[in-house]
């Protein structure tokens, strides 16, 4: 139970959604870029979405909800939350990636299956000692880190156990 390795949850409340909301209006103007429904939608489907998502999923939800949106406009605005650093992006295969909201969202690593490419996400508390203590040798004021650990997962499920 308590051996460190959790799967995380993420939280779901309208003060989160706020937040984002306001970092993303300050980036926006920061930025000279307009504020439009579009890119408000997009934002507020973001941090809508449950753990982790593709475009596509992204897109579906939103048209739903915005019309005739464009995909052109879902990938520039995905371009504008990540500068703002509003949503992360997981790389995957040449073309492929995942992202996720960063506010209300727990510090938390990922894994990747080669085969399947499901995601699997864990904390370790040894990730925390090494940025500690790295920051303490080279004298680094440590602000963010990337983790995510490629590999061919084990499931039943997995394409990989066919071969
Ligand atoms: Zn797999
Ligand atoms: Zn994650």
């Amino acid at each position: 139970m308590s051996s460190g390795y959790n799967r995380m949850k993420f939280q779901n409340s309208s003060d989160i959604k706020q937040l984002a909301e306001e970092r993303f209006l300050a980036f926006l103007k920061e930025q000279g870029a307009r504020k439009t429904p579009e890119r408000m939608a997009t934002l507020r489907c973001v941090y809508e979405m449950v753990g982790h998502f593709e475009v596509d999923q992204l897109y579906a939800k939103l048209l739903k909800e915005s019309p005739g949106i464009s995909r052109a406009t879902v990938y520039n605005t995905l371009e504008l939350l990540l500068k703002a650093k509003l949503v992360m992006k997981l790389q995957f295969g040449e073309n492929r990636a995942y992202y996720e909201r960063t506010i209300g969202a727990k510090q938390h690593d990922h894994l990747i299956c080669n085969q399947c490419q499901q995601l699997l996400e864990f904390c370790d508390p040894g990730i925390q000692q090494i940025k500690d203590q790295m920051g303490e040798i080279l004298q680094f004021h440590i602000t963010h880190h990337t983790l995510i650990l490629y590999g061919d997962c084990k499931k039943k499920s997995c394409p990989n156990l066919m071969k």
